[in-house]
């Protein structure tokens, strides 16, 4: 079976959070797999910042995971996006680039975190541009601990108060940003987080036909998570579940 997650937004703070996110991955099965959309955590200032940010049991519970032969893939988000290869190699998961293609039974599913179709929110699109070119990564990444936490908790709070202050539409993502995604990739299936909306949309995409985009949500009140077992996806979110037959 194939599990998908996203935007935990784990913090050490948040022991019930950590360990919901626990009692999760108790409940799959060897030769599951695990895609996680993006914002695991909250932030992540670089993979030797593991211990000092407190998030070394999630390093332990992923590792734990691996270790029992279930297959666990990351897609960096918005706030954990400096997740390396390091903290991947640590735990045993396998890094994706933004635009996965999942091959499920001969179909291609694209997987996105999804702030990438939020178009209309120029100032985030902005700021991904620049936190994502190497130069800027390897800048950020040669600077003390300490200075980077600075450096992060400024723009975290920028983008805190920001959010309340724009329209929510401006927040999801852009429908024209979904046509092209899906018409690029040539995909009738399309499932993403970040918007923390969570939904099953059908659509109709002119010269596709019908096609649907799946939405993970938070993990505020309970898991919210995508189970994939043969011709039904299931969106589980606050004690709802809505299945799609694909
Ligand atoms: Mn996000």
């Amino acid at each position: 079976m194939i599990h998908l997650i996203s935007d935990l937004h784990l913090t050490p703070a948040d022991d019930v959070l950590l360990l919901r996110f626990c009692t999760y991955l108790k409940r799959l099965n060897p030769g599951d797999s695990l895609f996680i959309l993006g914002d695991l955590f909250e932030y992540w200032l670089g993979d030797d910042a593991c211990e000092y940010l407190e998030q070394d049991p999630v390093e332990q519970a992923l590792t734990e995971l691996t270790n029992q032969g279930i297959s666990t893939s990351f897609m960096r988000g918005n706030r954990d996006f400096l997740v390396g290869k390091d903290f991947a190699d640590r735990c045993g998961i396998t890094l994706l680039d933004d635009e996965h293609l999942l091959q499920f039974d001969g179909r291609p599913i694209l997987l996105m975190h999804g702030d990438s179709l939020c178009t209309d929110d120029h100032s985030h699109q902005i700021f991904r541009k620049m936190v994502r070119e190497q130069a800027w990564q390897d800048d950020f990444l040669s600077r003390p601990l300490t200075i980077r936490d600075e450096m992060a908790k400024a723009v975290r709070y920028r983008s805190e108060s920001g959010k309340t202050m724009k329209d929510s539409a401006i927040m999801d993502v852009t429908q024209s940003a979904v046509d092209d995604v899906m018409r690029l990739h040539g995909v009738d299936l399309l499932i993403h987080g970040h918007t923390h909306r969570p939904a099953v949309h059908p659509f109709s995409l002119p010269g596709s036909g019908n096609v649907h985009r799946v939405v993970l949500g938070d993990w505020d009140q309970a898991p919210s998570f995508i189970r994939l077992d043969q011709h039904t996806l299931e969106l589980a979110h606050a004690g709802t579940s809505n299945h799609l037959v694909i």
